[in-house]
C-alpha cells in the first residue's frame, strides 16, 4: 500500500491566517488519522514577496497551535534544479514546446479568438514550428518561453474532487499554458507538482482558490509519468460580508500570531478552526485531539464556505464569538495544572508571578484559578480581570466603584470596622467572615449588600466574580484587612 502523505505548502508572504492555520490543520487531522505523514514546505519561489519575518510567522503560528510535521521545514528555492531538470523532461518528451511569440502577438491573438468566440486564446502556433525554423530563431536569440502541450484530446478531463465530487473541464477549452518565463524560470504551477511528486505527496487538501491550476497540473503529473494525487478543495474562510478574509482588510483579527497574543488556548483554537467548515455531522462542539482525529473526514467538509463571524466593533466581542466561547469552555474545564501553566506565563509577563506558586504556594495557587476561572473569558484575565488575587496594583472598575462605593460615603467608616473585626477573628474562615459581615450589617441596619458588595469591591475591583467569602479566603485576611482599611484612597 503506498503511503499516506500530505503537505502544508504555505507562500511566505504574509503572517498564518485563519484559512492557512485552518488548511494546515485539516492537512494534519487526515495524515494523523491515516497514520500518515505531514511535510511542511515553504514555497519561497516569489523572492519579491517572500520575507523572512513571514516565514517565522508561519513556523512560530503552527509551532503554538501544535500542528506538528514529520517532515521539513523544506524551502521550494532549494529544489529550483529539480524544476528546471523536469521542465526539461517536458520539453525532451514532447510535452512542452519553446514559444517565441512577443507579447504584442499574444495580445492580438488573444483579441482575435475573443472577437471570435474561441476558447482558447493562444492559436498554437509555435507547437507546430519546424525543427529548422525552432533553430533559426534560437540562432537568432529570440526569447522564448516553454509552453505545456495540452494533449490533442477530444471529451473532457477531470477528477473526482473527495469534497466537491467530480470537477471536469474540455479538452478544447485548455489553453497551451506556460511552463517555463523567458527569463528560465520555471512557473510556480510546475515546482509545485515536481515538489509533490518529489515528496510523494498522496492527498492535496487546499483552498479552492487553487482549483484553476487543478486541471492543468493533472496534465502535467500525467505527462511527468507520476501517480495522481487525491485531491479535495475547500470552500474558502469568508468574512460576514462574504469577501476572501485577508490581513490586509481585516488586520490582525486574522493572524494566528493574535490569538497566541490574546490568551487563547492553542487546543481551543483548533477545536474553533475545525468547526471553520467541517462538522462531526452531530452536534458535538468540543473535541479532544484523539477525538478530532477520529472524527475527521474530508467528506465531511463543508461544501460551502466557511464564515468567519467577526463584528468588528464590539469590543466585548473582539473576534468571532463562537472562538471566544470555545475558548471559555477549555478554560473553565481544562484540567487545572495545565491551566497553571499557561496562567503562568501570564503573570510572569505582567510581573506578578511569585515563584512560591511553584512550591508551597502551589495549592493556593491552584486552588484560586479554579476559583476565578468561572468568568474568564481568556488567559489574559487572569492578569487583568482576576488581578486582585495576584498583587495590589488592581484597578477598581469605573462601575462598581460608583454603584458599590462612592454612592455609600457611610463606607469610609463601616470597612475600617469590618477591618478591625476581622482582625480580631480568631480563625478567619468562610462561617465567621459571612457572620461577622451580616453582624455589622444588622448592628448599622443597613442591608449587607451594602457591606458585601462595598467589600466585592474594594478586594476585587470587580462587579461580580465567585462568593464573596470565597473570594476573602483566596485573597487571605492579611490584604483584606489592608484593602479593606484603605477605602479611603477610593473617594480621593
Ligand atoms: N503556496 C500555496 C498557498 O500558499 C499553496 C498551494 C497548494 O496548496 O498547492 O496558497
Amino acid at each position: 500500500m503506498t503511503e499516506t502523505r500530505l503537505r502544508f505548502p504555505p507562500s511566505p508572504t504574509g503572517y498564518l491566517h485563519i484559512g492557512g492555520a485552518r488548511t494546515a490543520l485539516y492537512n494534519w487531522l487526515y495524515a494523523k488519522k491515516n497514520n500518515g505523514k505531514l511535510i511542511l514546505r515553504i514555497e519561497d519561489t516569489d523572492a519579491d514577496r517572500s520575507t523572512k519575518e513571514s516565514i517565522q510567522g508561519i513556523l512560530d503560528g503552527l509551532d503554538w497551535l501544535g500542528i506538528d510535521y514529520d517532515e521539513g521545514p523544506f524551502f521550494q528555492t532549494d529544489f529550483h534544479d529539480d524544476h528546471v531538470t523536469s521542465a526539461q523532461k517536458l520539453l525532451d518528451n514532447g510535452s512542452a514546446y519553446k514559444c517565441f511569440c512577443t507579447k504584442e502577438v499574444l495580445d492580438a491573438k488573444r483579441e482575435a479568438a475573443q472577437a471570435a468566440k474561441q476558447q482558447r486564446g493562444y492559436d498554437r502556433t509555435c507547437r507546430h514550428l519546424s525543427p529548422e525554423e525552432i533553430a533559426e530563431k534560437e540562432a537568432a536569440n529570440i526569447p522564448y518561453v516553454l509552453r505545456f502541450k495540452v494533449p490533442e484530446r477530444t471529451g473532457t478531463l477531470g477528477y473526482d474532487d473527495k469534497i466537491l465530487g467530480r470537477i471536469e473541464s474540455n479538452y478544447s477549452e485548455l489553453d497551451d499554458f506556460v511552463i517555463v518565463r523567458s527569463n528560465g524560470k520555471p512557473l510556480y504551477l510546475l515546482c509545485n507538482v515536481v515538489d509533490d511528486i518529489r515528496d510523494r505527496i498522496s492527498h492535496i487538501i487546499r483552498g479552492q482558490d487553487h482549483m484553476t491550476n487543478t486541471i492543468k497540473q493533472i496534465l502535467l503529473y500525467e505527462a511527468l509519468d507520476a501517480p495522481q494525487p487525491v485531491f479535495a478543495h475547500m470552500p474558502l474562510t469568508l468574512d460576514t460580508k462574504k469577501a476572501k478574509i485577508s490581513k490586509r482588510s481585516h488586520g490582525e483579527i486574522v493572524a494566528i500570531q493574535f490569538y497566541r497574543d490574546n490568551g487563547f488556548i492553542p487546543w481551543a483554537f483548533n477545536n474553533f478552526l475545525a468547526l471553520l467548515g467541517w462538522s462531526a455531522g452531530n452536534d458535538q462542539e468540543f473535541f479532544t485531539k484523539e477525538e478530532l482525529i477520529e472524527a475527521f473526514s474530508l467528506e465531511r467538509i463543508n461544501k460551502s464556505s466557511a464564515i468567519f463571524n467577526y463584528r468588528k466593533n464590539d469590543p466585548k466581542f473582539f473576534t468571532d464569538p463562537k472562538a471566544i466561547y470555545i475558548n471559555e469552555h477549555y478554560l473553565r474545564t481544562m484540567d487545572i495544572g495545565a491551566l497553571a501553566v499557561m496562567v503562568k506565563r501570564e503573570l510572569v509577563a505582567e510581573n506578578i508571578w511569585d515563584p512560591r506558586y511553584d512550591e508551597d504556594k502551589k495549592e493556593w495557587y491552584l486552588s484560586t484559578l479554579a476559583l476565578i476561572r468561572d468568568r474568564f473569558h481568556t488567559l489574559k484575565d487572569f492578569a487583568s480581570l482576576g488581578r486582585a488575587y495576584f498583587a495590589e496594583d488592581f484597578t477598581v472598575e469605573p462601575k462598581p466603584l460608583k454603584k458599590n462605593v462612592l454612592k455609600f460615603e457611610g463606607l469610609k467608616e463601616w470597612l475600617p470596622e469590618l477591618a478591625n473585626r476581622y482582625e480580631a477573628l480568631e480563625s478567619f474562615n468562610l462561617e465567621e467572615t459571612e457572620r461577622v459581615a451580616r453582624e455589622l450589617a444588622t448592628e448599622l441596619e443597613i442591608k449587607p449588600g451594602i457591606i458585601i458588595n462595598g467589600m466585592r469591591t474594594v478586594v476585587t475591583g470587580q462587579l461580580a466574580g465567585p462568593s464573596m467569602f470565597d473570594i476573602l479566603m483566596a485573597i487571605g485576611r492579611e490584604r483584606v484587612i489592608l484593602r479593606l482599611r484603605n477605602i479611603d484612597n477610593l473617594f480621593a
